[in-house]
C-alpha cells in the first residue's frame, strides 16, 4: 500500500445522534497502510469501548502486515517477488482474497485488476509519476493481467509469468481491512461503530440508528452533493480528484485501465454500497474504469450491487444511481449545469471531444492487435472444466482455442499373477489428441466444444453446448455435456491429475469420457458449485460384466426412449479443496422388449468425492457404486450367460497422494511421486441364476512420479501392481506424455 499517498476520496462522516445515556463512546485514530484510520466505537462500558477499537486498529495493522507490497516481511511482498514460473500457494486468508479478486477481474472483464504492478510501476504512480514511452508502456502492458501472473481462481495459487508482473493489493486492500476489523467488531459484542479508513467506510449499527454519510461533489471536495444513511454495510469511493500525479503538464489519476495501460481518465466518481467490504473496495475501482455508460450498463447487468455514479466536468454535474442504492439514499444529488459558454467554443470542444475518442479507439485496437493481448493462458478452471476446457468463458468475446492430448506407453509383464504366460502385448498409442473451440457471443451466451482424435483414428464429438448465463450465479446448458460425475469425467486434462491411466473406477463405474445429449442447469456460489442435467440415457443391451462402459451412447444418434438425470454438488469454500457429491438414475432398456413386456434396467450411479491441492500436497479420494435393475432380463436380451452377466451391484473406491519434492526449491519444475490404491468389483451381485467372475474382483496399486516443467505439459511415469480374485491380474508400466493449452 502506497504510504504517503492521501485518500479520503469522498467523506465526511457524522453521527446522527449522539450515544444514549448507558453508552460509552470512544474515538481513535491511527497512522496504517499508509492512510488515515478512524475509529468510533460506542459500547456499554468505556473500557469495551476502548477495548474493541483498540482491537480495530490491530487488525487492520496485520492486514497491512499481510497485504503491504512494500514491506519485505509481507506474504504479498513474496508471492510479488517469486521466481517467475514457480506457484506459490499463500497461506489461506490471502489465498482466499486472491481468489475474490480473481474473481472481480473477471467479471469485471479485466476493469479491475490488481495485477497492474507493472504500469504502476511504468506510471511511476508511487514516485512523483511519468509518462512512460510508448515502447515502456507497451513491456508494461504485456507485463499486466492475467497474461502476466495468473491466479487459480478455486485455489489462490499465484504463478508469476513475467519478471515484471506483480500484484497491486491497493484496489482491495482497504476493503479486506474493513472486513477483517468488522469481523473483529461482531465479536466483541459492539453494535454501533464507524470505521474510516483512508475515504473507504465500515459502518456497524441498526436501522434505528443509522450513520449519516455524505458524499463530496468529485471536483470541489468541500462540498456535500448527497447524504446516505447506512448501517451493517461499507461505502466505498473511487474517483481521481485527489489522487493523482503530475507529469508533462497533465494530471494522470492513480486508477489505472489494465485494458488500455492508461490512467482512467477524471470524469467524476462511483460510490458503491455492500455488506462486503471487498465488493464495494474492487467494484467501485472497477466501475470508475468503465467509465460512466459502461459502468451504467454492468449494474444494470448485477442487480445486487448498489452504486451511484457521478459525473463532474467543468462544473456540471450529473448524478445516477442504481434502484438498490435507492434504500440509502436519504438526500439525493441534484444536478447542476456548467456555466454557459460561447456557442462557437462549445462546438470546437464537442468536435475534440468526439475526435479524442476516436483515436483513443484506434490506439486501443491498434495496441490489441499488435500485442496479441487476447491470449488466453489455460492456467484456472472454471465451472469444473479443466484449465483448457475453461478458456473460452474467460475471454472477452469471439473465438477461443485450446487443447490437450497424451500419448501412452504400456509395458506389460509377460506373466500373470498365477505364473501362466500373460501374452499381453506392449502397446504405444496416440491416445488422444483434442481441440477445443469455443465462441463467446456476448458475455451471456457462450459456445464450447471439444472434438477429440483417438488412437490417432478415430474422430469424436466429447461435447459441444451452450451456455446461457442467467446472472452470475445460475446458467442453463444443452448440447452434448459430460455427465458431471466423479472427479476425472470433466477434468479429464492429463496435466490435471496424477497417473498415467484413469482410475478403473472412473472407467467402469463412472464411465469417463461419459457424454451424452441433454439439457440443465449449472450453477455456483462463493462456497459451492452445482449442475442438474436431463441426459440420453445409456443403452444397455451394450452393458457387460466388466461394468456399464459399453452402454455410453456418445450422442450418436442416440437412442431416447429412456432418459436419465445426472447432478453434482461440490464444496468449494476452502482454497484448493474440492469434496462433492454426485448422482445419476436412469432406465437403460430404450424400448427393447422381452417377450413383449418392456423392461426397465434402471441404473443409478452414486459417487462422493475429495481432492485438496495443498503445500504441495495433492491428494485424492473417490467412492463411487452402481445398482442396474431387471438385470436377468437385460441379460437374457443380450445373451449374456453364466459368470457373463451384467452386474447388479457395482462397487468402486480409490485414494491416492502425490507430494511435489521440488516444492521448497527455487526451481518451477515440479516433481511429484504419487501412489494410488485402487478397489473395484463390477459384479459385486449379480442376478440370481448368474454368477460372479472372479476376475472382475480387481486391485490395482499405482505407484509413479510425475514431472510439470510447467503447469501445462507432464511426463508421469508408473508401475502398476494389478490383481484380481481370480489371480489373472497383469501387472503393468506405463509412461505418458501429456499437455494442454
Ligand atoms: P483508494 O485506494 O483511493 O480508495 P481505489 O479503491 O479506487 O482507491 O483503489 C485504487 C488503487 O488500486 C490504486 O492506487 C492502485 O494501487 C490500485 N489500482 C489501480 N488501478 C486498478 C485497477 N484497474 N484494478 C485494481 N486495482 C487498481
Ligand atoms: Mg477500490
Amino acid at each position: 500500500m502506497a504510504p504517503a499517498i492521501f485518500s479520503a476520496l469522498a467523506f465526511v462522516a457524522s453521527i446522527q445522534a449522539g450515544p444514549t445515556d448507558s453508552s460509552q463512546l470512544v474515538t481513535r485514530e491511527a497512522w496504517v497502510m499508509g492512510t488515515r484510520l478512524s475509529v468510533i466505537v460506542e459500547a456499554t462500558s468505556l473500557a469495551d469501548a476502548s477495548q474493541a477499537s483498540e482491537n480495530v486498529i490491530r487488525e487492520v495493522e496485520r492486514l497491512e502486515r499481510m497485504l503491504s507490497t512494500w514491506d519485505p516481511q509481507s506474504e504479498m511482498h513474496a508471492i510479488n517477488t517469486a521466481e517467475v514460473g514457480q506457484p506459490v500457494t499463500p497461506a489461506p486468508e490471502l489465498a482466499a482474497l486472491l481468489t475474490e479478486a480473481e474473481r472481480y477481474s473477471r467479471t469485471s472483464h479485466a476493469a479491475f485488476d490488481a495485477r497492474v504492478g507493472a504500469l504502476v510501476d511504468a506510471w511511476d504512480l508511487r514516485g512523483a509519476g511519468d509518462v512512460p514511452a510508448a515502447r515502456e508502456l507497451l513491456a508494461a502492458r504485456n507485463a499486466t493481467g492475467a497474461g502476466a501472473m495468473s491466479i487459480d481462481e478455486r485455489t489462490g495459487v499465484v504463478v508469476r509469468h513475467m519478471p515484471a508482473a506483480w500484484i497491486d493489493t491497493g484496489g482491495f486492500g482497504k476493503g479486506a481491512a474493513l472486513r477483517a476489523a468488522a469481523r473483529r467488531l461482531e465479536a466483541d459484542g459492539v453494535d454501533r461503530a464507524l470505521i474510516d479508513l483512508g475515504g473507504q467506510l465500515w459502518a456497524q449499527g441498526s436501522a434505528q440508528k443509522p450513520w449519516s454519510v455524505y458524499i463530496a461533489h468529485p471536483e470541489q471536495r468541500q462540498r456535500r452533493v448527497a447524504r446516505l444513511e447506512v448501517h451493517g454495510v461499507s461505502v466505498a469511493t473511487s474517483g481521481t480528484s485527489e489522487r493523482f500525479i503530475e507529469a508533462e503538464g497533465m494530471r494522470w489519476g492513480h486508477i489505472l485501465d489494465p485494458r488500455t495501460g492508461q490512467p482512467a481518465p477524471a470524469w467524476g466518481s462511483v460510490t458503491v454500497v455492500s455488506a462486503d467490504p471487498v465488493e464495494a473496495d474492487a467494484l467501485a475501482t472497477a466501475l470508475y474504469v468503465m467509465g460512466p455508460q459502461e459502468g451504467r450498463a454492468w449494474a444494470a447487468r448485477h442487480p445486487e450491487v448498489d452504486a451511484l455514479f457521478l459525473e463532474a466536468e467543468s462544473g456540471a454535474l450529473a448524478a445516477s444511481w442504481t434502484g438498490g442504492m435507492e434504500q440509502w439514499l436519504v438526500d439525493a444529488p441534484v444536478p447542476s449545469t456548467a456555466p454557459a459558454q460561447a456557442p462557437t467554443q462549445q462546438v470546437d470542444t464537442a468536435r475534440i471531444a468526439a475526435l479524442e475518442r476516436r483515436i483513443e479507439a484506434v490506439t486501443r485496437e491498434l495496441e490489441r492487435l499488435q500485442l496479441g493481448r487476447d491470449v488466453v493462458e489455460a492456467d484456472s478452471s472454471i465451472q469444473g472444466l479443466g484449465p483448457a476446457a475453461s478458456k473460452v468463458y474467460r475471454v472477452n468475446q469471439g473465438v477461443s482455442l485450446g487443447g490437450y492430448g497424451e500419448f501412452l506407453y504400456q509395458n506389460f509383464a509377460a506373466q500373470r499373477q498365477d505364473g501362466s504366460r500373460s501374452g499381453a502385448l506392449n502397446k504405444f498409442d496416440a491416445l488422444r489428441a483434442i481441440l477445443y473451440v469455443g465462441y463467446k457471443f456476448n458475455d451471456r451466451l457462450i459456445f464450447n466444444s471439444e472434438l477429440e482424435i483417438e488412437h490417432a483414428k478415430e474422430s469424436f464429438l466429447e461435447f459441444a453446448y451452450l451456455d446461457y448465463l442467467l446472472s452470475d450465479h445460475v446458467g442453463v446448458r444443452g448440447g452434448m455435456l459430460l455427465a458431471p460425475l466423479g472427479l476425472v469425467n470433466e477434468l479429464h486434462e492429463p496435466p490435471v491429475f496424477l497417473g498415467t491411466e484413469r482410475p478403473v473406477t472412473e472407467n467402469r463405474i463412472i464411465p469417463t469420457t461419459w457424454r451424452e445429449n441433454g439439457i440443465g442447469l449449472f450453477g455456483s456460489g462463493d462456497a459451492f458449485s452445482w449442475r442438474l442435467y436431463l441426459m440420453n440415457s445409456f443403452d444397455g443391451a451394450k452393458f457387460s460384466a466388466a461394468g456399464l462402459r459399453g452402454g455410453r451412447q456418445k450422442g450418436s444418434k442416440a437412442l431416447a426412449e429412456d432418459m436419465g438425470v445426472a447432478g453434482r454438488f461440490d464444496y468449494t469454500g476452502t482454497p484448493g479443496l474440492l469434496l462433492g457429491l454426485s448422482a445419476y438414475s436412469g432406465e437403460t432398456a430404450q424400448g427393447q422388449e422381452l417377450g413383449g413386456q418392456s423392461v426397465g434396467g434402471r441404473v443409478r450411479i452414486w459417487d462422493a468425492h475429495f481432492d485438496y491441492k495443498t503445500r504441495g500436497w495433492d491428494l485424492r479420494a473417490l467412492v463411487a457404486g452402481a445398482q442396474v435393475s431387471d438385470v436377468a432380463d437385460m441379460n437374457a436380451l443380450i445373451g449374456l450367460e453364466g459368470a457373463e452377466g451384467i452386474g447388479t451391484d457395482m462397487l468402486g473406491w480409490y485414494v491416492q497422494a502425490g507430494y511435489d519434492v521440488l516444492r521448497t526449491s527455487r526451481s518451477p519444475h515440479q516433481l511429484i511421486p504419487y501412489v494410488r490404491y485402487e478397489r473395484v468389483n463390477t459384479q459385486r451381485g449379480v442376478a440370481s441364476g448368474f454368477s460372479a467372475n472372479p476376475a472382475t474382483d480387481l486391485t490395482v496399486t499405482s505407484i509413479g512420479a510425475a514431472w510439470r516443467p510447467i503447469s501445462q505439459a507432464i511426463l508421469k511415469l508408473d508401475y502398476q501392481i494389478h490383481s484380481t480374485a481370480a489371480d489373472t491380474g497383469v501387472n503393468q508400466l506405463n509412461a505418458s506424455l501429456g499437455w494442454l493449452f
